[in-house]
């Protein structure tokens, strides 16, 4: 059964160069540019292994075929560059069998080993799955290596099957193919990181809007870009000046002596998109625009241009970009100093943000590989950057300040793999809710709600900080020391007793409380230091402790395998020199890294924070805040689990807690409700039941009634089944929330009369607003707990685990995860409960049956993957016993909508608002 009669709406997507195309359904306009493609686009050769043949009316049957009246069985898709028609993939079903589909391809000679036919080919996967085909079949020449080397490295499993000297293939669509997500992630990395190159590693500039005028933006821009040493070719466009300030102007672009892989556009907004075009023609690869303030219409011509002449855009709004590489040396940005060449990588959205950390990163002597203003983040995302530091050969460590995610599930995905090998620090910006709306009118970008975002950085391994200070500080001890072992156990060391105590105190506030030290190691440090030093943890000197009674100290504790973060927290004493206390002086002539990372308190240090050069070169951070020390420690502790921990396949779902789905009922049912409600609702218990039923979800049995006498009788019949013979009463009228609220919730009915007593309540209460009442058995008393959905349109489904019931708004203890979810998720989301200790049991509490609890959260993640049209559903209360659970309150909620692939390969749409 089609499950959507969309068609498949255009996207621009990058070819395997970087090229950008756009791929959209054909229709009968396009008549001729298919009849080109199949003839003067393609050699004889080609057409002979599109077509098996050399029929000299094969293009013009093609044409009719793929560009006649819309069919129903037929799903054509043309890819374009530019004007031109560059290739085609179209599918269509055979025989009256609606789920198997006859596939064809054909590129253009000139456009041959691009990747066009396989983008073309996984966009029409994913509409052909949209329309329910569950398998491609495709008969193709033996010879045909290029057809055959796309099939090979798809990634979707293929039939290969020869019959008459034809190779017939056949292409089953597995929804949930890991191996296919993979192979498009890689082709995805590849693209991208293939258009990003123009930007990051042009060897020409062009600066359009250089004025004259000093303190221009324009000119600040080009004397940056020449100062800093760029080492490729700059020129200067203005039609009002020869030269701007010391290098030669050009009138417009096409008197340049060359097409310059990069433009920088500091233009008023109305010139933007005059000029934006003026590039695309010219054959520019990359955009950066410092114009703010652009309205929709020409936000709208920006992208258009960008997207019809394959430039990637940085902005507009932004405030540049940096490249250290020696080999490049760009400093096309408006705002900090000259980043020092190094190994960290930044992308912020705001550039006020920017200018900061550059200049603490300066500070701290923490060199930058790249830096990227993104602004307002038309194109060119953190996503984006993530894949460029993956790859670059450069970046150790990447600092993103986003305020809002344009494709946060493709964001996730990338950032789980690249957290793998660098650790990704970001600021949580907009966490509450004026910051939000902050952030929403600062970027023109609605920011994600909190619960999303934090679901979304603990999934990726994203170290997820405050603050811009807490960023900084915890980037000074991931860049310069080892990350602790997982579990985590720190030492604080300190010559001055008062201050170890305050270092003991962050550290159990930041999550990491400091364990007593075994015996031996007390002993050893006894043996060590001065009489009325103490070896509990914190361990203090005393203030009579030498430099050289420190350094034995840190090296034992550095060597002992029951420690891993150490805090050193020193006060200059009466052994302190001139230059600073002496013991800090011995610590730096030591290693810089130890196997365990170290970080130094002084609390007497004007900077937050500071990286001490050692004598080996590298550095050790010194905090004036034991808290942030502790901080710093807890998120390198994060990072070290999240490391630990196993991770099959990135994304892999939790399949093997994924019960036997219906999913073609779910569907059915889902289309059934938006056919009769097209604008979407409530389901009504009865459908509900029915929904949760395709899942497996384990829900009280509930029977109608419309009057007073069928409540009676119902209630009868349920009795047996109630804890305590009893039966529970809920008044019912469409699309309404909270029962109990509003006094719809009658629980534990005994007699015939309390049935009576409670219906004619509600008849009273709500009168005609009332359609009738649910008799439900009394569920016995046990855990209440709350499970379900949320869904967003661009995020796509989050699963949310609380305690709760009624209570739940008290509590609010909740865990929640995008979807769809892993093994790994259902455990962490269970375990990290505040109150997880009610779910796995403690002495007094004997546990729940957290394998039907595991059971549900899975069954609701396949339903949100299965039904985009699921906007919210409400398990609550769930309950729980020992030996299961039953869910007596459940409420879904559809609405009309596409559904959103986030792994199909495509370029983002950014919102763009009306106003400037
Ligand atoms: P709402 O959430 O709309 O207020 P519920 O149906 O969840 O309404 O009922 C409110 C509370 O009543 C539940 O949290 C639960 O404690 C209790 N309750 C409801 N139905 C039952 C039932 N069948 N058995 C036991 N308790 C129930
Ligand atoms: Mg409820």
């Amino acid at each position: 059964m089609p499950t959507t009669e969309y068609p498949p709406p255009t996207a621009e997507a990058l070819l395997a160069d970087g090229t950008t195309a756009i791929i959209r359904p054909l229709g009968p306009a396009d008549r001729d540019a298919v009849l080109e493609l199949h003839s003067a686009r393609m050699s004889e050769a080609s057409r002979r292994l599109r077509f098996f043949g050399v029929s000299r009316r094969a293009p013009e049957l093609a044409a009719d075929r793929l560009c006649g009246p819309p069919r129903p069985g037929l799903l054509a898709l043309g890819a374009w560059v530019g004007a031109d028609l560059i290739g085609e993939a179209d599918c269509e079903t055979t025989d009256g069998r609606a789920d198997t589909a006859e596939l064809a391809l054909a590129v253009a000679d000139t456009w041959q080993h691009h990747g066009v036919g396989t983008l073309l080919v996984e966009h029409l996967v994913h509409a052909a799955r949209e329309r329910g085909i569950r398998e491609l079949e495709a008969d193709t020449l033996v010879g045909n290596r290029a057809v055959h080397k796309l099939f090979s490295d798809l990634g979707l499993p293929v039939h290969r099957h020869l019959d008459q000297g034809e190779l017939k293939v056949r292409v089953p669509l597995d929804e949930n193919d890991e191996h296919y997500r993979e192979a498009v992630d890689e082709r995805g990395r590849a693209a991208g990181v293939a258009s990003l190159t123009a930007l990051l590693r042009p060897r020409s500039i062009a600066v359009i809007g250089a004025s004259r005028r000093s303190g221009s933006v324009g000119q600040a821009v080009l004397l940056k870009i020449r100062e800093g040493g760029f080492t490729g070719e700059l020129w200067a466009v203005n039609p009002y000046a020869d030269e701007v300030a010391g290098e030669p102007a050009f009138p417009d672009l096409s008197s340049l002596p060359g097409t310059p892989d990069l433009a920088v556009l500091a233009v008023p907004p109305v010139v933007v998109p005059g000029a934006a075009q003026e590039c695309g023609l010219a054959g520019v690869r990359a955009l950066v625009v410092l114009t703010s303030n652009l309205d929709g219409g020409q936000a709208r011509q920006l992208m258009h241009a960008c997207r019809r002449h394959s430039m990637r855009l940085v902005g507009p709004n932004s405030l540049g970009i940096a490249q250290t590489d020696p080999v490049v040396r760009l400093d096309a940005e408006f705002g900090g100093a000259l980043p020092l060449p190094g190994t960290a990588g930044i992308a912020v959205q705001s550039g006020g943000v920017g200018i900061a950390l550059l200049e603490r990163l300066a500070r701290l002597g923490i060199g930058v590989s790249s830096f990227v203003s993104l602004g307002d983040k038309f194109d060119v995302s953190g996503n984006d950057l993530l894949q460029w530091w993956e790859s670059d050969g450069r970046t150790d460590l990447a600092l993103l300040h986003l305020e809002s995610f344009g494709n946060p599930r493709a964001f996730s995905r990338t950032a789980r793999r690249v957290t793998r090998r660098i650790p990704v620090l970001t600021v949580d910006a907009g966490r509450s809710v004026a910051g939000r709306r902050g952030a929403a009118s600062h970027t023109a970008a609605a920011a994600t709600p909190t619960v999303t975002r934090e679901a979304l950085f603990r999934q990726a391994g994203i170290t997820a900080t405050r603050s811009i200070a807490e960023l900084v500080e915890t980037a000074a001890l991931l860049h310069a020391q080892p990350l602790p072992r997982p579990r985590g156990n720190i030492a604080v060391l300190s010559n001055a007793g008062g201050i170890g105590i305050l270092a003991a105190d962050a550290c159990a506030e930041a999550g990491v409380p400091l364990l007593e030290l075994p015996s031996e190691q007390a002993e050893e440090l006894l043996d060590l230091l001065p009489d009325g030093a103490s070896t509990g943890n914190p361990v203090d000197t005393t203030a009579a402790a030498t430099a050289e009674h420190l350094r034995a100290c840190v090296d034992l504790l550095a060597r002992s395998p029951a420690i891993d973060g150490l805090i050193v927290c020193l006060v200059p004493t009466a052994l302190a020199s001139e230059d600073g206390p002496e013991a800090i002086r011995a610590l730096l002539e030591g290693p810089a890294r130890r196997r365990i990372p170290v970080a130094i308190v002084q609390v007497g240090q004007e900077a937050p924070v500071r990286c001490l050069s050692c004598a080996d070169g590298g550095t050790l951070p010194s905090y004036s805040d034991p808290a942030a020390a502790a901080r710093a420690l807890a998120h390198a502790r994060d990072r070290a689990r999240w490391l630990a921990e196993p991770h099959p396949e990135h994304g892999t779902t939790a399949t093997a807690d994924t019960p036997s789905a219906d999913t073609p009922s779910a569907r059915r049912l889902t289309a059934d409700f938006l056919r009769s409600r097209p604008e979407g609702g409530w389901l009504d218990p009865k459908a509900t039941a029915d929904l949760l039923a395709c899942y497996d979800v384990p829900l009280t049995t509930s029977m109608w009634a419309r009057n007073e006498q069928e409540a009676l009788h119902a209630a009868r019949t349920l009795r047996p089944y109630g804890h305590d013979g009893r039966v529970v009463l809920k008044a019912y009228w469409p699309d309404q929330v909270h029962k109990s609220r509003a006094g719809a919730v009658r629980t534990g009915l005994a007699t015939d009369a309390d049935v009576r007593t409670a219906y004619s309540g509600f008849t009273t209460r709500f009168g005609a607003r009332m359609d009738g009442a649910v008799v439900q058995p009394m569920a016995a008393p046990g855990l209440e707990l709350l499970a379900g959905i949320v869904q967003d349109q661009v995020f796509g489904p989050l699963v949310v685990l609380g305690l709760g019931g009624t209570t739940t708004d008290i509590l609010d203890d909740r865990s929640a995860r995008l979807a769809p979810l892993t093994e790994r998720d259902l455990t962490t989301m269970v375990t990290e409960l505040r109150g997880a200790a009610l779910l796995t049991g403690t002495p007094v509490v004997p546990p729940v049956d957290t394998q039907a609890v595991r059971h549900v959260l899975a069954a609701l993640s396949r339903m949100a993957a299965d039904l985009p049209q699921l906007t919210e559903a409400d398990l609550n209360p769930l309950i729980a016993y020992p030996g299961g659970l039953i869910c007596v309150d459940a409420r879904v909620r559809l609405e009309p909508r596409r559904p959103f692939d986030p792994y199909l390969r495509r370029l983002r749409r950014p919102a763009i608002s009306e106003e400037p």
